[in-house]
């Protein structure tokens, strides 16, 4: 089961996946493979040295948009293709709905075209399921603003109706895949929002 965890930030992505981990790490055991893009490999762990580098302020939108492709290209084949291939339950930190949300809607270049740039790097391989904890813009910012002092930069650059588009795009994503994506509200409190999401993925991981 490949399952993927989305969001924009200060949804508690972080948190409720770490949780999703400990609360079916005694199930599964070694058959569960936790992943985060772009990384978990050689290729893909330089490209994300990359985009995160915060010096390459000049970097073009695309360009941004190719790279995470490629990464994403490199980390499903080496990463989770044989991961599914040996039965495993994959949790994927962020996946094409994220390039869609951020470079499609945030950055502006379309979504549709990020879609179609991310059919050909991942020949239409999606999510089994997809949770998407959501979160309204402005309480996601002040979450980051409290807790992760480490983001006030991106922060700044980022603004408040960056995040309003990323996240506009991710609820229309759900409306465009209801089967796939599933909205857990994520302002609600931690313990109601893993509540949730356990309900969905115990229908999957069954
Ligand atoms: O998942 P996490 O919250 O750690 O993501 C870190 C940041 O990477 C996000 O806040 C977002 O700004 C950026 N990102 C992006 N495009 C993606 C994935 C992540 O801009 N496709
Ligand atoms: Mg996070």
């Amino acid at each position: 089961h490949f399952i993927s965890f989305e969001g924009p930030d200060g949804a508690g992505k972080t948190t409720i996946l770490q949780a999703m981990v400990d609360h079916y790490r005694k199930r599964l055991k070694d058959q569960l493979t936790i992943t985060r893009e772009p990384g978990g490999n050689p290729i893909s762990e330089a490209i994300r040295s990359i985009i995160l580098d915060k010096e390459n302020t000049e970097m073009d939108s695309r360009t941004e948009a190719l790279l995470y492709a490629a990464a994403r290209r490199q980390h499903l084949v080496e990463t989770i293709l044989p991961a599914l291939q040996q039965n495993h339950v994959v949790f994927c930190d962020r996946y094409v709905d994220s390039s869609i949300a951020y470079q499609g809607a945030g950055r502006m270049i379309g979504e549709k075209a990020v879609y179609d740039m991310n059919l050909f790097a991942t020949e239409g391989e999606l999510p089994e399921k997809t949770i998407y904890l959501d979160v309204p813009s402005e309480l996601g910012l002040k979450r980051i603003m409290t807790n992760r002092t480490d983001d006030v930069d991106r922060l700044d650059l980022e603004k408040l109706d960056f995040h309003q588009r990323v996240r506009d795009s991710y609820l229309k994503l759900a409306k465009e895949y209801p089967e796939r994506i599933v909205v857990i509200d994520a302002s609600q409190d931690l313990e109601t929002v893993k509540g949730d999401t356990i309900k969905i993925l115990d229908q999957v991981i069954k």
